[in-house]
């Protein structure tokens, strides 16, 4: 801690060059991804202050639109699309996740009943042939693609989408290798972005 401590201590060293963040945001990217903490998308993008706004849940899942059961997930999907007009949305799955792994091997986790119930409530079980694969990367990829069936179930994306305002786009990140593919629609394949 003592160290990231350190380096907010400094980061702000020179004002005058957030000064312009205060006139507001207009970020043209939703950028939905999972809480792991080895997956960060300013440095994967190079995205500077305002560019990205982002929404983190466990395992990048994007809940079944409810209007009866507001989430903070629609909230923050409604507020970048409505307000903010992004232009695209971003779902990355990252290999190795362990929110993907513990539905697809059906990991008790009764420890963390707040991760179990959220797990069972929101994410639909992906394919996986290989349960021995650590990076988990056919149920990841499997999972974007859900998240993004998912976005459409939202009345308004579904709207911008039709009116050619919007577009949805499926990444796969490795943490191991820092690589990032994106799904083809003409192959319905991962490929190298
Ligand atoms: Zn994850």
């Amino acid at each position: 801690m003592q160290t990231l401590i350190d380096h907010a201590r400094t980061y702000g060293q020179r004002p005058e060059e957030f000064a312009d963040l205060a006139k507001g945001q207009s970020p043209e990217v939703l950028f939905i991804t999972c809480a792991d903490s080895r997956v960060v998308p300013a440095l994967i993008t190079g995205a500077r202050p305002g560019q990205l706004f982002e929404l983190r849940t466990a395992g990048n899942i994007v809940p079944p639109y409810a209007f009866e059961h507001p989430t903070s997930e629609a909230a923050t999907i409604e507020y970048a699309v409505e307000v903010l007009g992004v232009k695209d949305i971003v779902v990355c799955g990252h290999s190795h996740c362990g929110a993907v792994g513990a539905v697809v091997r059906g990991d008790g986790l009764n420890a963390v009943p707040a991760v179990r119930d959220w797990l069972a409530h929101a994410a639909d079980e992906p394919k996986c042939s290989d349960l021995a694969d650590p990076t988990v990367a056919e149920a990841v990829q499997n999972h974007v693609l859900t998240q993004l069936l998912r976005l459409r179930s939202y009345p308004r994306i579904e709207k911008r989408l039709q009116a050619d305002q919007l577009r949805l786009h499926g990444w796969y990140y490795e943490v191991h290798t820092g690589a990032v593919l994106e799904h083809r629609a003409e192959t319905d394949r991962f490929e190298a972005l």
